[in-house]
């Protein structure tokens, strides 16, 4: 750190021009070296003095030390020298960029190369509503960039004939330094001369013509697990695009999209079937066949049961690994229409037969109704 020039002057960092020169014919004439003969410390306070006065007499020198602490205001040097700026998170790069052949197990390790991914594909595959729910294996056929075998990916003959590059000196990146004023700025960018490899080609591989990559068409067999939904994805690590740097390849997502069932609905692993049951059935009770992913239910609807109304089955719904759902029916009581003269009378008859104590809903809303009209709404 830089000397501190007013407290050398005795004088405040507001001090005017005119109150630093008054301090400075002070003390210059205070610790003269014609008053201090063989003084050593008169001597470098001295010298002391007529700095700090070079710097804050001069307009200029005086701002760019109030600012950077430094007279020179970091023209040139400034980086190297204040340590403070330019240089940010410049330390870091070894952490980000490992090895740019890592992921073919290379042998030659360089260090800090500006190695990218490849980019990721991502394929929607449909199921069937009971392929999704039992689990299933598809086939998966896709167009991709893949990282070329016989070069290990470097695009160099064999994987081995290149050299380092000489622009980076095998680092992969280049500094640009940029001047804006006080300011020295520096920025790395990938060496455009290797792509940010760190290596030059010297013979070509010739089944990737250098591209380290080549455009295939990609069969993958996926096992897709019982329960699976829309929405969720198997990712396969390395099956993407190849980099274009000799990076890992990206992965292949699989994004499931489940197709609509015409007699089921699903929320996670628990079904919902919705079953017409018969009049006959609803009144008097019955056994009902319910569907299930793999198998069926008979299930003993009781008599008496009301349109709407949902049974719960439990573990009767998807079994996944990671857990079995529950089953629930709706009954839809279905109410025969266009009725013969026969069937009219055969109706009539048992309604003939019904007492009102049997039909709970009928009878609450009849009292209802004498409760707020004070009489049987029904009586003439
Ligand atoms: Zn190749
Ligand atoms: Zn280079």
């Amino acid at each position: 750190m830089a000397k501190d020039y007013y407290k050398i002057l005795g004088v405040n960092k507001d001090a005017s021009p005119d109150e630093i020169k008054k301090a400075y014919r002070t003390l210059v004439k205070k610790y003269h070296p014609d008053l201090h003969p063989n003084d050593a410390a008169a001597a470098e306070k001295f010298k002391e003095i007529n700095e700090a006065n070079e710097v804050l007499s001069d307009e200029k020198k005086r701002k760019n030390y109030d600012t950077f602490g430094d007279p020179n205001g970091g023209m040139g040097g400034f980086g190297g020298a204040g340590g403070a700026g330019g240089f940010g998170g410049f330390g870091g790069f070894e952490d980000i960029f490992g090895d740019i052949f890592g992921g073919f197990g290379g042998s030659s390790r360089t260090r800090a190369q500006t190695k990218t991914k490849g980019d990721d594909i991502t394929i929607e595959l449909s199921l069937s509503f009971l392929d999704a729910a039992k689990g299933c294996t598809r086939e998966v056929v896709y167009n991709r960039n893949e990282p070329c075998s016989h070069c290990k990916g470097t695009g160099a003959k064999g994987g081995t004939a290149y050299k380092t590059c000489e622009k980076c000196g095998g680092t992969g990146q280049v500094q640009y330094t940029t001047s804006n004023g006080f300011f020295r700025s520096v920025s790395v960018r990938p060496c455009d001369e290797c792509r940010g490899t760190g290596k030059k080609i010297i013979d070509t591989c010739k089944e990737c013509n250098g591209k380290g990559y080549i455009k295939t068409t990609t069969k993958e067999v996926f096992n897709i697990p019982a329960g699976a939904d829309t929405g969720s994805y198997i990712r396969k690590a390395g099956y993407g695009q190849a980099s274009t740097n000799g990076g890992p390849a990206g992965d292949l997502i699989v994004v499931m999209k489940v197709e609509p069932s015409k007699i089921f609905k699903r929320k996670n692993f628990d079904l919902y079937v919705q079953v017409p049951i018969s009049f006959k059935t609803a009144a008097v009770g019955g056994k009902v066949k319910i569907p299930l992913i793999d198998d069926t239910l008979d299930y003993t609807i009781p008599e008496g049961t009301q349109s709407g109304k949902v049974f719960f089955v439990r573990g009767k719904g998807i079994k996944s690994s990671r857990g079995t759902g529950d089953l629930y029916i709706e009954v839809v009581v279905e109410v025969p229409s266009k009725l013969t003269r026969e069937q009219k009378k055969l109706f009539e008859q048992l309604e003939d037969a019904t007492e009102i104590k049997q039909c709970p809903k009928m009878k609450q809303y009849k009292d209802n109704l004498e409760s707020m009209y004070g009489k049987d709404p029904y009586a003439k």
